[in-house]
């Protein structure tokens, strides 16, 4: 049904509702789109993406839904699979798993937990236009996300210290001396790669999560990594996962957000794009290292130090103390100095884009 508007504005309860309008007016297709189109260079996947300018409004106290097929002629990409179980994105470079009636989008095979369900609207699978601005293109088009974002120092923060101990190991360890052990490889394998890093803390002290905050300003950091293991009731749980910042007016990825708690701005959703593309750097170099059975995705949370990050911040679990195989790994410090160069090599792209997007930022825009 090439023609038809693109974009469908309806209130978030009537997601799967028939009864959805179409919005007509605001949204200019990808046909009319694309003498405005610009070239963005995409970090790291290889790729000139054409991206659409053309904004949307969305309607007030409503949610504004957009079409994967029409997002598809935006990305340049097509749909060679769409079945009830899953909707195929495809370029050249590019490969997009949207998986109907759930959040989960794999991105070049990393999981990513989008803000909102991909739903059915009157026959066609959309995404929330959240996911679009974002998620999806600041990781596809990093360069047109990340202008004016600061660069290092990088500040790491080793979870938890002091009278603070965190989880327990399986082997007798505390997460407080992991994170610590960790965060100090991980400044290593940065200042290898050319890139400056500190610690919120680099002994075994209590630390209070204002502190921690408060620490991107007085060293002036422009990247803000929190490190932590994670504990689960059940054994067999295993895996890495990365947290950005819930945008506001959305769910985190374990739900139970109250609607005053999904409303709140904080100081961290300035840096939306950023957040989640340092997060999926991080994640997708886990991944790579560790295998896909071990991705447990980019996911949304609105963990304190997130919330009052006044720089671009993710938290990473780094696997789980609970799962007696990660216990016994990260005993070994071989491992943990693997690990920390996954997450400094995850960081170092993320630095590089920004530095990217700040020489694009200054030069002429190509067009075609
Ligand atoms: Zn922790």
């Amino acid at each position: 049904m090439l023609g038809s508007p693109g974009v469908v504005v309806m209130r978030r309860q009537r997601a799967h509702r028939e009864s959805a309008r179409r919005h007509r007016g605001n949204h200019r297709g990808p046909a009319q789109g694309a003498g405005r189109r610009l070239l963005a260079k995409c970090f790291g996947l290889g790729l000139s993406l054409s991206v659409v300018t053309t904004s949307v409004r969305t309607a007030v106290a409503g949610e504004t839904y957009l079409e994967l097929r029409r997002l598809a002629l935006a990305w340049g990409m097509t749909i060679p699979t769409h079945t009830k179980d899953l909707v195929l994105l495809k370029s050249s470079w590019t490969t997009l798993e949207f998986v109907p009636q759930t959040r989960q989008l794999r991105l070049n095979g990393t999981l990513i937990w989008l803000n909102d369900t991909v739903s059915d609207v009157k026959g066609q699978w959309c995404i929330n236009a959240v996911d679009r601005s974002r998620t999806i293109e600041p990781i596809l088009a990093p360069s047109r996300h990340l202008a004016g974002m600061p660069g290092p120092p990088v500040l790491l923060d080793p979870g938890h210290g002091g009278e603070d101990v965190g989880a327990p190991s399986r082997t007798g360890d505390w997460e407080k001396d992991l994170t610590l052990a960790l965060a100090r490889r991980v400044r290593i394998h940065l200042a290898n790669a050319g890139v400056r890093a500190v610690l919120t803390r680099d002994d075994d002290r209590t630390l209070s999560l204002e502190t921690r905050v408060q620490m991107i300003r007085r060293t002036r950091a422009g990247v803000f990594v929190s490190l932590h293991f994670n504990t689960a009731p059940s054994p067999s749980v295993y895996g890495v996962e990365t947290f950005a910042l819930t945008p506001q007016g959305y769910s985190s990825t374990a739900g139970g957000d109250s609607p005053s708690r999904r409303s709140l701005w904080c100081s961290g959703n300035r840096f939306d794009a950023a957040n989640v593309v340092l997060a999926y750097r991080i994640q997708r170099s886990l991944r790579l290292w560790l295998g896909n059975d071990h991705d447990r995705g980019v996911r949304r949370a609105r963990f304190q130090v997130l919330r009052d990050a006044t720089c671009p911040a993710v938290l990473v679990e780094a696997g789980f103390l609970s799962h007696t195989p990660t216990a016994r790994r990260l005993a070994s410090a071989e491992y943990v100095d693997v690990l920390a160069q996954r997450i400094a090599a995850g960081i170092v792209e993320y630095v590089h884009a920004v530095e990217a997007a700040r020489t694009s930022s200054t030069a002429v825009p190509a067009k075609r």
